[in-house]
């Protein structure tokens, strides 16, 4: 299925930093409470940019948790008025198990959901979120969504030690949702040198789940991508691999603190022709090795 957003017509800023959960595999955990929030002039500004340039089909609204923010509603309406097409919000969704909370936020123009799905099972997510009983308010909260026409579902599934097996038992979970039209696995950003070993997993141990999760996926109807993998390990599903984003208006200080993954770390970078592929990262290195017996550079044409 061919992708229903280009990532080139949506701009994303960061609007609010902190969370009720405390995802093990957050990448912005540690740096939420310092990192700042665009204010209110950056907002008006980048609405400005958008109606003049009309540059952007859609705003993302994200940052940690947005629906903690009371005038979200307000936010998109202001967006909306703009000129902006689309508004997506990046969320757990706990908050839109209330039916009422959906109805509000749908009127108020926010027609994409992009919902991080951590795991299969209520068990396993709720370990990783660390919050008891947030599975199934995620749920309740796609099946709500689910019922409204023209809302385009999307989620995120991170991909680490403690999630990697039920990736395609998630990709079944969520097999009836209508308004589903892409499923993202998102390989664990590390954020710091270590990394997590809890988190830590060796891309040959993922990669039998992950195809067959996009194999899954995309018999279902859905667009998949996947990030942060090594492109020449995924064979038949390469074409799953985009590490573009949307332009993003985030805090300076975060690059500083995303830098420290140290991308791009693989024997072969100089003469692989994958444009898409980010390598390996220093945790990913400092634990399992380089792999350069496993790895093979990809043609220039990648
Ligand atoms: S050889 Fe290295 S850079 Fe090329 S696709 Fe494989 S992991 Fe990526």
């Amino acid at each position: 299925m061919e992708s229903p957003c280009q990532h080139s017509d949506y701009v994303e800023m960061t609007v609010h930093f902190r969370c009720n959960l405390k995802c093990r595999h957050c990448m912005i955990l540690d740096s939420m409470h310092w990192l700042k929030p665009a204010d209110d002039s950056e907002l008006s500004a980048l609405l400005e940019e958008n109606r003049q340039s009309k540059q952007w089909q859609g705003l993302i609204l994200t940052g940690a948790e947005v629906t903690l923010r009371k005038d979200l509603p307000q936010l998109a309406e202001r967006a909306r008025a703009a000129g902006f097409q689309h508004v997506r919000i990046q969320t757990h969704a706990m908050r839109l198990a209330d039916m009422a909370y959906c109805e509000t936020l749908v009127a108020s123009g926010i027609d994409e959901y992009f919902v991080s799905v951590t795991a299969d099972t209520a068990a396993r997510h709720d370990l990783i979120t660390e919050v008891p009983g947030s599975f199934d308010k995620t749920l309740q909260a796609l099946r709500n969504l689910d019922t409204f026409p023209g809302v385009r579902l999307m989620t995120n599934t991170v991909v680490t030690r403690l999630s990697y097996q039920g990736l395609p038992e998630v990709v079944e979970l969520l097999k009836d949702l209508r308004n589903l039209v892409q499923m993202d696995f998102w390989n664990y950003w590390p954020m710091e040198e270590e990394g997590n070993p809890e988190l830590l997993v060796s891309h040959f141990d993922v990669r039998p789940y992950l195809k067959q999760a996009i194999l899954l996926a995309r018999k279902y109807g859905r667009h998949v991508e996947v990030k942060n993998f090594p492109h020449c390990l995924m064979g038949e599903t390469s074409s799953a691999l985009k590490n573009d984003q949307p332009e993003l208006r985030i805090d300076p200080k975060f690059w500083d603190e995303f830098n420290r993954n140290g991308f791009e770390q693989c024997a072969y970078r100089d003469i692989c022709g994958s444009t898409q592929c980010l390598g390996l990262n220093t945790a990913y290195v400092n634990h399992f090795g380089w792999h350069e017996d496993r790895l093979s550079p990809m043609p220039r044409s990648a």
